[in-house]
């Protein structure tokens, strides 16, 4: 769960909790949002909530503390689910609203759902109590239905009579959050490292371009930072909070609006801060490329020149990260990894290592850095197996260290590539020129030496430059017949993938054979 799997213990710092407003349609959360966000500007908060970010930030005295609460800014269990859907825990306090006068209803039970599937714990905001016909026991009665018993039925529900109308009870419903919070979170932070947040609102703005309302979950986002969103990217050029002034950071659990990506992310992205742009911007592209692969239909790739070149050069790398139940085992499982004997072309990097649960962040790192999660004795923590699907990260099971090194070992080898050579056919010299309303431009040949084949690759080469370099014979003719190949000596018709052919170019085949490895 969010912000608390960073750094050692001494690194944490309390941060405010984190709310969303639920309930049924007309039940008033709404208005109970508005209530709090002025509220607190009757009380001279400097410039006051003028700025609809989607989210904002209060101050509650509780016990004689100032105590800090986060509201969500958008009602209702919409925001909250997408959010959830995409792996992102985006709130640790749900506030459900009931009207007194209404009672529980559909969306008040599927509020109460989201909640509970969640983990997230509950407040009852009883709203309308200003109406005649408001039945606050009632509503007590019908909650413990569904597991949510009032603290003075001996429950563990705090449960408050409010009117968001007249701005009645705001204050013990705000202390009700805190003390709930108190009592079953621990909301603490490592506020000094690369920050971590999620976007809880983007659009495009005409002024200021794509605009992202992140709130920040680890460490200290910055001015200046380089970000990965989602599949957007960008560094923070502006931040701005709720009372419209610009902030120069923000630290776990404030949301600010950020200005700077270069395309509009996803609500529910995870945003997170790295190295530099050019970082950014490979994992934003790789991001792309991988919903653009999940999308298109994985069609063979033809292999181009340039393919080859870099199937030649290319080393291959694969990383990983291991995540074990004590440092001793990962310690011996790193050890026996690097022992594995691989060829010179591929490399094996341990890019991150650590005792516990694999954790979002593990998942996160994985995906940015294509990377295998590696989990000896240990399983994958809340929303991380999610996330893995949704990011095509790869996460591995061992419980015994030989069958780990075994299947590290075969998926090296698997990823030794191919390597293809070219090998040469042929070269035909084109005699004469004939048009063909059925074939197009149709090349009468002589084979000067070796063969030219049907289908096979072809390079056009004009006064001894090459001046196509991808082409293919698509057909072949010798005297009235198709034939597949035409040996040196002898004249053949052939049409190639490219028209502008002239009389005296040469076409030379070849095709690109797999090198036998041992
Ligand atoms: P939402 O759909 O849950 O966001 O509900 P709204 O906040 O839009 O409220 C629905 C209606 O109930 C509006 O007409 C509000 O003015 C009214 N309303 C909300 N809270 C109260 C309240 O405490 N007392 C009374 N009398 N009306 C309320």
């Amino acid at each position: 769960s969010f912000g608390e799997d960073e750094g050692g213990e001494d690194d944490l710092e309390i941060r405010p909790a984190v709310v969303t407003v639920m309930g049924h349609v007309d039940h008033g959360k709404t208005r109970l949002l508005d209530s709090i966000r002025s509220a607190k500007v009757g009380e001279g908060e400097a410039g006051g909530i003028t700025q609809h970010i989607g989210a904002y930030q209060i101050t509650v005295p509780v016990d004689e503390v100032d105590r800090t609460i986060t509201f969500i800014d958008t009602p209702g269990h919409e925001a909250f689910t997408a959010m959830r859907a995409r792996g992102a825990k985006s709130t640790d306090i749900a506030i459900i609203v009931v009207a007194a006068d209404d009672g529980v209803m559909p969306q008040t039970v599927e509020a109460i759902n989201h909640a509970q599937a969640a983990d997230v714990p509950i407040v009852v905001a009883v709203n309308k109590i200003d109406k005649e016909g408001a039945q606050p026991d009632k509503i007590r009665g019908q909650m413990t239905e569904y597991g949510l018993v009032p603290e003075e039925y001996g429950g563990d529900t705090m449960f408050v009579d409010i009117s968001a109308k007249q701005g009645l009870n705001i204050d013990s419903l705000l202390e009700a959050v805190v003390l709930t919070a108190d009592a079953s979170l621990d909301l603490r932070a490592n506020p000094d490292m690369d920050a971590q947040g999620v976007a809880i609102e983007a659009h495009l703005d005409r002024g200021r371009g794509p605009v992202a309302t992140v709130l920040i979950q680890r460490g200290t986002l910055r001015v200046g930072d380089s970000i990965v969103a989602g599949d957007a990217y960008g560094r923070v050029r502006r931040m701005v909070d709720e009372h419209g002034e610009d902030v120069e950071e923000a630290t776990p659990s404030r949301p600010v609006q950020v200005i700077g990506l270069t395309s509009v992310c996803g609500a529910g992205d995870t945003l997170m801060v790295v190295d530099e742009d050019r970082t950014a911007r490979q994992i934003a592209d790789k991001r792309n490329a991988r919903k653009r692969n999940a999308l298109a239909a994985r069609s063979r790739r033809r292999i181009s020149l340039e393919d080859l070149d870099s199937h030649l050069k290319e080393t291959s790398q694969l990383n990983l990260i291991i995540k074990g139940d004590n440092a001793g085992t990962v310690e011996a499982l790193e050890e026996a990894l690097m022992g594995i004997e691989i060829d010179d072309e591929v490399q094996l990097r341990v890019i991150d290592r650590g005792v516990g649960a694999v954790t979002e962040t593990n998942v996160n790192l994985a995906a940015a850095s294509d990377a295998v999660i590696i989990g000896f004795n240990v399983r994958a923590e809340g929303k991380s197996t999610e996330l893995a699907n949704r990011e095509g990260v790869d996460i591995r099971y061992y419980s015994i260290i030989y069958q780990a090194i075994d299947e590290i070992e075969s998926a090296l080898k698997g990823m030794l590539k191919p390597i293809y050579e070219e090998k040469k056919l042929g070269q035909a010299e084109i005699r004469q020129l004939f048009r063909s309303s059925k074939l197009g431009n149709i090349a009468g040949c002589m084979v000067l030496d070796g063969i030219i084949r049907r289908n096979a690759k072809a390079r056009l080469i004009r006064d001894g430059k090459v001046v196509v370099e991808e082409m293919t014979v698509s057909s072949l003719r010798r005297e009235k017949d198709d034939v597949t190949e035409v040996r040196e000596g002898f004249e053949c018709g052939l049409t190639v993938t490219y028209s502008d052919i002239k009389i005296g170019d040469v076409i030379e085949t070849y095709e690109l054979v797999e090198k036998p490895r041992d």
